[in-house]
């Protein structure tokens, strides 16, 4: 299974594709989480995102492509894995076509969590997340029901960054919502729902 999860920050990718690598043992890469794990460790790419993170701005693609490329490279995704988070716009589209082309690969589904602005800046700026495993919750939840980490607010969470994500989203990624129904593989469900009504919907698009 090689599908892609896409739609605006807060929808609930990263719940929804949780679910199925639990259920389907097929990896997660969310270039998201790869950022913020290098932020944490403060490496060179750490360093480089978080500038653009911190904005609500996409990192270069030269930076992440280079990165989901390396982790496509891996032995374990070659039974499947669920994209979360990129492509973000077409060039990044573009270079994903080509690197399946050279695996031998196609996508399956390119699945549209769609969640209207109004419920993203509720869902974001009520975020919590924890420091330890990325685990997220509403605010309030001080201590990881996961894993006992602390939870906090990022900094990309905030008011002003949220605003400037989305803009991000509408001009750069909504664009590939197009691109993928052109190639046929466009799946969309209504994210705006309790996480079950969602990942039912999910499993039924994706024919699982
Ligand atoms: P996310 O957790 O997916 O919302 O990503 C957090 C931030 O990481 C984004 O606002 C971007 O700054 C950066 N980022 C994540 N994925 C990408 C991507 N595919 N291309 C460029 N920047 C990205």
């Amino acid at each position: 299974m090689y599908i892609l999860l896409m739609g605006p920050p807060g929808a609930g990718k990263g719940t929804q594709a949780e679910r199925l690598i639990e259920k389907y043992g097929i990896p997660q890469i969310s270039t998201g989480d790869m950022f913020r794990a290098a932020v944490k460790e403060q490496t060179p790419l750490g360093l480089e995102a978080k500038k653009y993170m911190d904005n609500g701005q996409l990192v270069p693609d030269a930076v992440t492509v280079g990165i989901v490329k390396e982790r496509l490279a891996k032995d374990d995704c070659k039974k499947g894995f669920i994209l979360d988070g990129f492509p973000r716009n077409t060039a990044q589209a573009v270079a994903l076509d080509s690197e399946l082309a050279a695996m031998g690969r196609d996508l399956d589904a390119a699945l549209l969590v769609s969640v209207p602005d109004a419920s993203v800046v509720e869902r974001l700026s009520s975020r919590r997340t924890c420091k330890s495993c990325g685990y997220t919750a509403p605010a309030g939840t001080e201590v990881c029901p996961r894993c006992s980490g602390e939870m906090y607010q990022r900094e990309d969470d905030k008011p002003e960054t949220i605003q400037r994500r989305l803009d991000t989203y509408h001009t750069q990624t909504a664009p590939l919502i197009e691109y993928y129904r052109g190639h046929s593989i466009l799946k969309e469900v209504d994210g705006d729902r309790p996480v079950d009504e969602v990942y039912a919907d999910v499993k039924d698009l994706l024919s699982l």
